[in-house]
């Protein structure tokens, strides 16, 4: 006999409807094709998960970050082009060939070895202005002179480049990398063109290219805070009440005693910590919502437990009561704020042990 399942203490709702949603808005949005990004496990939301439900819905390119991650996601989808973005350093080339996985090739060193074996596949990330990753200006310069012999024997797929200020529209360093991209794919053998990240994506058409590559957008984060998300919310994070007990004034809460109320309170404990993606700056700063109400975070964050004062709640709590710390009352930008970060990093610490519940997209008008 099968054992029943065990109760949860702490709960992630992940709605891959959202998902596929967002990835629909982020091509319309753009008016061009649109890949999904979900390197770092789809930003903590599942990259099996995730691949399966943009591939179902149409999608047909993926851009990893790490070698690893292109080897698993080609286990979930075997049609698939999926982009490799830290390219093909030479112990690498095994691998990505094994695996038909498409590396975003990063210098002139690169290319060549891409190049020597068999003609392939190959996207070259273009540096802007980044300085990060991609050929730099004085490479870019070699290229273009010498690109019959540098590029023979390749078949060029993908042309990127990335954006260093997307989240800040009217930064200067967007018209400019955008500009240098153009000049750039103007002297260079033609293939498609990617600029725009999410946050590329929301400065304009402009901006688009031939495909466009959303992260953070498909997942329901704000590249841009400050103005309004078009994403639709796809996490949701609960934790379960493990206790409920008043504590007088003359009390305190948690590790160091650092919460002293004023007056007596009733004080809930839940079951999520930082262990969960809960950072330690949410103590005696944060806040949950219990039934839509926001309660304060009291006390320092433990591994395992937060602390609320839920005192100003009209209808008492009960044990074993939901609280949410990220869903639809609390943002992801609003979490990422109180923590003192970004929604991304939210997203890519989010609990790894609380029991996860993936919404599958409805069928009806998937296509
Ligand atoms: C992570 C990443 C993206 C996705 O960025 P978002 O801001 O999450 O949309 C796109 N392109 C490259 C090169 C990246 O590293």
């Amino acid at each position: 006999m099968k054992p029943a399942p065990l109760p949860a203490a702490s709960t992630l709702d992940l709605d891959l409807g959202a998902v596929v949603a967002n990835w629909r808005l982020a091509a319309a949005l753009a008016g061009t094709k649109a890949a999904g990004v979900v390197k770092a496990d789809a930003y903590g939301v599942g990259m099996a998960q995730v691949g399966a439900a943009l591939a179902a819905a149409g999608c047909d390119s993926f851009f990893v970050a790490r070698l690893f991650e292109g080897v698993a996601l080609r286990a979930v989808l075997p049609k698939a082009r999926i982009f490799v973005l830290d390219g093909a350093p030479p112990d690498a080339v095994p691998a990505l060939i094994a695996h038909n996985l498409t590396p975003v090739l990063n210098s002139l060193a690169q290319i060549a070895n891409w190049q020597s074996s068999a003609p392939r596949d190959a996207a070259i990330h273009i540096d802007t202005g980044m300085n990060r990753l991609g050929l730099p200006p004085d490479e870019l310069a070699t290229l273009v002179g010498e690109s019959k012999a540098r590029l023979k024997g390749l078949n060029l797929v993908l042309w990127l480049s990335h954006l260093a200020c997307a989240d800040a529209p009217d930064h200067a360093m967007n018209p400019l990398q955008r500009d240098r991209f153009r000049a750039a794919l103007a002297k260079l053998p033609p293939a498609p063109a990617s600029l725009a990240s999410t946050g590329g994506v929301l400065l304009g058409r402009d901006y688009a290219f031939d495909l466009v590559r959303p992260g953070l957008g498909l997942y329901g984060g704000n590249p841009q805070p400050g103005r309004p998300n078009p994403f639709r919310a796809v996490a949701r994070l609960t934790g379960r009440i493990l206790q409920l007990a008043h504590v007088d004034a003359s009390g305190s809460v948690g590790y160091g005693a650092s919460y002293r109320p004023a007056r007596r309170i009733l004080v809930a404990t839940v079951a999520l910590g930082y262990a969960d993606g809960l950072v330690r700056a949410l103590g005696n700063q944060g806040k949950a919502a219990i039934g839509g109400a926001l309660v304060p975070i009291i006390g320092h964050v433990s591994m395992d437990m937060i602390t609320l004062d839920v005192s100003s709640l009209k209808t008492p709590p009960t044990l074993g009561d939901a609280v949410e710390f990220l869903g639809h009352t609390i943002s992801l930008e609003t979490l990422a704020t109180d923590s003192g970060t970004v929604s991304y990093e939210i997203l890519t610490s989010l609990s790894r042990r609380a029991r996860r519940h993936y919404q599958q997209p409805s069928t009806e008008g998937a296509r």
